[in-house]
């Protein structure tokens, strides 16, 4: 990565003078970062907070990571570690929702001659590009709508213990710290994504069998619950219960089975299932700074009032210079700054760094 040297005295001064967390259980889980010249550690361990930090402060890492297992020895190798419990872990990437909006603000730019093009091969140079992605608020809020979604359907499943994350790049990370669920297997972890994501809901719950039943339909249809009360308000939005009971009468299985198909759809999740079923992963520490963005991934307590732009940025504002290649428009701290187009700015540090992070800028070269 271009201009470390910046990147590595924003993040130490955000690991010296504001590191702290709440995770609980340090002792027994594996911890691993990244390093800003691409090393991966992976398997070490800290007895308390105190360690951590003091490894934050002086690795100075790209990215840090810990996991949602407890082991007796998480420094061991896998096979030696001794899985005890995890927590249950869900992520909400905003690529992944297909935004209309998303051709407004991805696009890719060449890591040679910094042209900006939508090409994974740069047309001028013949470089690789770097993917660049800048959410706008439409993005945040529709991630949001996500988050708010995964709650309801967590509260159904009688999950306790769930905290909402912004993943410090992206998206937002759900953590559900209830014991009774953190020793559940892949397969039962899968269970609770597809339910989440809407998967496997079939005609016959409804009453839609192959077979109609028109006492569990009508039942159905008093459903308030779960995907059953969901599916029946979607339904009862579009007409009258008497009007969609006849209907419903005569409708194909195939027919209601896609219906039902483009419901589930809209109204599920949109979670990444791998993270989900994973028991060993580490996962982005709270409080830790994203290489991607430079933003903190925090703890949220209000999700509807939030905004990354302000609430996560926690590295300071010393001027610093930067030759901007390219940005549109931003507004981060409630200061807008910007379009820059191939400029040597000076910018506040937290500003300079999510430009650099996200292969915008860089340090300006020093002509002898
Ligand atoms: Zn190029
Ligand atoms: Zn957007």
């Amino acid at each position: 990565m271009d201009s470390i040297d910046i990147l590595k005295r924003a993040f130490r001064r955000y690991y010296f003078d504001k590191f702290d967390t709440k995770l609980d259980r340090i002792k027994e889980r594996e911890f691993g970062y990244a390093t800003f010249d691409n090393r991966v550690i992976r398997h070490i361990s800290f007895n308390d907070k105190n360690e951590l930090r003091a490894l934050l402060v002086r690795e100075i890492p790209a990215d840090v990571y810990a996991s949602n297992a407890y082991y007796t020895n998480p420094e061991a190798e896998i096979e030696l570690k001794n899985w005890l419990a995890a927590d249950l872990i869900f992520d909400i990437d905003i690529k992944d929702l297909a935004l209309p909006c998303m051709k407004d603000h991805q696009f890719s730019i060449c890591i040679n001659c910094k042209d900006i093009s939508n090409e994974k091969i740069c047309l001028k140079c013949r470089s690789n590009t770097k993917e660049v992605n800048i959410p706008c608020n439409n993005c945040i809020e529709e991630g949001k709508h996500q988050v708010f979604k995964i709650l309801e359907m967590l509260n159904e499943l009688g999950a306790n213990k769930i905290s909402v994350y912004f993943s410090g790049n992206n998206g937002f990370h759900i953590h559900v710290n209830d014991e009774e669920l953190s020793y559940l297997n892949s397969e039962a972890r899968r269970d609770i994504a597809d339910y989440i994501k809407g998967i496997g809901i079939i005609p016959d719950i409804f009453g839609m069998g192959r077979k109609k039943n028109i006492d569990h339909i009508k039942d159905a249809l008093n459903s308030e619950k779960g995907w059953k009360g969901r599916i029946a308000r979607e339904l009862l939005s579009r007409m009258d219960r008497n009007r969609l009971i006849s209907s419903l009468r005569k409708k194909s299985y195939e027919n209601f089975n896609n219906e039902l198909r483009d419901i589930t759809k809209r109204l599920g999740v949109t979670i990444d299932t791998v993270v989900t079923i994973d028991t060993h992963r580490i996962f982005r520490l709270e409080n830790t700074l994203s290489s991607k963005s430079g933003l903190a991934k925090i703890k949220i307590d209000d999700v509807s009032q939030f905004n990354p732009y302000e609430d996560a940025v926690f590295i300071d504002d010393e001027p610093t210079k930067v030759h901007i290649h390219y940005a549109p428009k931003l507004l981060i701290k409630g200061n807008s700054f910007g379009p820059y187009k191939d400029e040597i700015v000076s910018l506040p540090l937290y500003a300079a760094v999510y430009l650099i992070c996200k292969g915008l800028a860089s340090e300006p070269k020093v002509l002898n």
